[in-house]
């Protein structure tokens, strides 16, 4: 990265979409690294904000609105654009409206930091705009970023985030505008959505072990046959590539997943050797599943960053399970009053 484009500690940097999962713990990172000016924006009110600092500039704002993405964007040097409507399978098979507004967000944050003359613009893309017909068997070929077209993208948010994608690319071309894009591949950790339905599988797994294990009910429902096979990054990971990405020349959409490819059954696996429990395995096959098999090919990211995710799904897990067993366990004891 050149000096014109690298952000000092004290420039402003904005992120969009700052109360959900990745975006707290991208403002963490930034306080831990020494950034003094942040400023994070979303839709969700404070309480609702799954890490909120004083020390940043909070701001609650409709991000699909243009004067808003003004707002936002006013004296910014960097912009992370982490803000959409989206979820788990569960939310993105059946609120497919939903996802595709985010195209509001995306253009209007695009259209407000060109004209704010915003330096450096990240954009959180997603393996879901991977073809479809490339992720029908579970012995998958890890998907390369060229795999993207021709284009056949998870209906509703896969067709958003690759519409997306261009976008950024058109406002460089056209614009000078430094965009910067990473497709993001089933990002898991602590201070995430476990429930409620935006929760993705990690997570929801994690949650179903510990609620057998509070409840003592020693069975999991599992969506489809649990033979459909993910990699699953690790929050630590998708932090430390979303920086190095944004900044450095790399104009093109990166990978940043993991690449240790696991059945859903294996994740039920990994989750149960946590809790030290093995559970009776019901398969709900009607759900909704996703594509059967996905797995990220780390070669390019790899050539052009000189580095590539590498927690463990493991380790990962081990810090997620023990995160939402704190959650749970504490609203459990306030539910249920001794
Ligand atoms: P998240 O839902 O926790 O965070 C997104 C945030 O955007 C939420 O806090 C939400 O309130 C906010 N938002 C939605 N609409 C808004 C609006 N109109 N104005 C302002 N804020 C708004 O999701 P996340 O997991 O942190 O994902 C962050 C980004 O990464 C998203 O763009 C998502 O599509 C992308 N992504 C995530 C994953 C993953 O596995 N988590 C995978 C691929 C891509």
């Amino acid at each position: 990265m050149t000096s014109e484009t690298a952000p000092v500690p004290g420039e402003l940097i904005v992120i969009a979409g700052a109360g959900g999962f990745i975006g707290g713990h991208l403002v963490a990172r930034l306080r831990a690294d020494g950034h003094t000016r942040i400023r994070g924006v979303d839709i969700k009110p404070f309480d609702e904000w799954y890490q909120r600092f004083d020390d940043v500039e909070n701001v609650r704002l409709d991000l699909q609105a243009r004067e808003a993405c003004e707002q936002a964007c006013a004296g910014a040097f960097g912009v992370f654009n982490l803000a959409a409507d989206m979820g788990g399978m569960g939310f993105i098979e059946t609120h497919k409206t939903e996802c595709m507004l985010s195209v509001l967000i995306n253009t209007h944050m695009l259209m407000a930091a060109r004209d704010a003359g915003v330096r450096r613009y990240f954009f959180s893309s997603s393996a879901c705009v991977y073809a479809a017909d490339r992720q029908t068997s579970a012995a998958v070929t890890p998907l390369k970023e060229s795999d993207a077209y021709p284009a056949m993208p998870e209906d509703g948010y896969g067709w958003e985030k690759l519409f997306g994608e261009r976008l950024c690319r058109h406002f460089r071309e056209d614009f000078g505008l430094e965009t910067r894009m990473a497709r993001y591949h089933n990002v898991y950790g602590p201070y995430g959505t476990y429930d409620g339905g935006r929760e993705k599988a990690p997570a929801a797994i994690c949650r179903k072990v510990i609620q057998a294990v509070l409840f003592d009910r020693p069975e999991i429902e599992i969506w489809g046959d649990g033979e459909q096979t993910r990699s699953f990054t690790y929050i630590d990971d998708c932090v430390e590539g979303t920086l190095r990405i944004a900044r450095s020349d790399v104009q093109e959409p990166l990978n940043l997943g993991s690449d240790e490819l696991v059945t859903i059954n294996q994740l039920v696996d990994l989750v149960e050797q946590i809790a030290g429990i093995t559970l009776n395995r019901r398969y709900k096959l009607d759900a909704p599943k996703g594509v059967r098999g996905r797995n990220s090919d780390n070669t390019l990211i790899t050539a052009r960053l000189g580095w590539a995710p590498s927690t463990s799904l493991a380790r990962g897990l081990r810090a997620t399970y023990d995160w939402i067993l704190r959650e749970m366990t504490a609203r459990h004891r306030t539910a249920v009053p001794r």
